[in-house]
């Protein structure tokens, strides 16, 4: 499976999932459907699947055109979000799976961002080998999404579980967002030098206009303040003691940055 990364709108991405032995081809949240289009013709693949992760425009903008250009296709997306996604046909929850081509992926339901919202996670196929994360705007190259829909204390247990998945893991989430991000984290665990050369790297990349995604799990609990409501450092920035309350801390002080 190789994973395309396409950049649309003013920052998002989508993620095109292609097998060239089967000349077939999946998208991750088609916000916009030409680049989609002249991807998938670049490469002579036919489009069998979107997975969404949750029902923003910026996410399933292009679900009604693709749906009628590929009649075929197949429109996965979260039990929770029935009736908020075009065309959605396949409701999935915590636990199923879902495949593509050779690869299988496990379903994790990460609310916190929206009501429904939902992550795929691709395991590696063999030991040592990298998974493939695709978590929409919950858990961002240095940050997470907003709560529009969910509380501090959801939004915890959804990056747990997030956190939880092997080091080596590709986070490949939707938005450009990690410099900004970044400057953030700066501003709350400062004294963290993995933080610190992260945010170098980070600050040279996009001067060179490159993108910063995908990031690991493995550097994101390294750097994140977003997945270190544990961290002293963290909990003495938000002057709290409480894991929760460091997190919703640190969300709230974010949303003002
Ligand atoms: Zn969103
Ligand atoms: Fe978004």
């Amino acid at each position: 499976m190789e994973i395309l990364r396409l950049p649309v709108l003013s920052d998002n991405y989508i993620f095109l999932l292609h097998d060239p032995n089967q000349k077939i081809g999946a998208v991750v949240d088609p916000a916009e459907v030409r680049p989609v289009l002249e991807k998938l013709e670049f490469l002579g693949a036919e489009l069998v699947t979107i997975f969404n992760t949750h029902h923003h425009p910026d996410h399933v903008g292009a679900n009604r055109q693709l749906i009628q250009k590929f009649p075929q296709l197949k429109v996965y997306g979260g039990v929770e979000d029935r009736g908020r996604i075009p065309g959605q046909q396949v409701f999935l929850r915590e636990g199923d799976r879902v495949q593509f081509a050779d690869r299988v992926a496990e379903v994790l339901f990460v609310p916190g961002h929206t009501s429904g919202h939902i992550a795929y996670y691709f395991p590696s196929v063999a030991l040592g080998e990298i998974g493939e994360l695709f978590c929409g705007d919950t858990l961002f190259a240095g940050g997470c999404g907003h709560l529009f829909e969910g509380t501090p204390a959801q939004m915890v247990e959804s990056l747990s579980k997030l956190r939880n998945l092997p080091n080596n893991t590709r986070v490949w989430c939707a938005h450009e967002y990690t410099l900004k991000n970044l400057q953030f984290a700066m501003t709350v665990d400062k004294d963290n030098a993995d933080l610190q050369s992260r945010f170098a790297e980070v600050k040279a990349a996009r001067s060179r206009n490159e993108a910063t995604v995908p990031s690991m799990i493995g550097v994101e609990k390294r750097t994140n303040p977003f997945l270190r409501w544990e961290q002293p450092a963290l909990q003495l920035a938000v002057q709290s003691q409480d894991p929760v309350e460091t997190f919703a801390r640190l969300r709230r002080k974010k949303d003002q940055f």
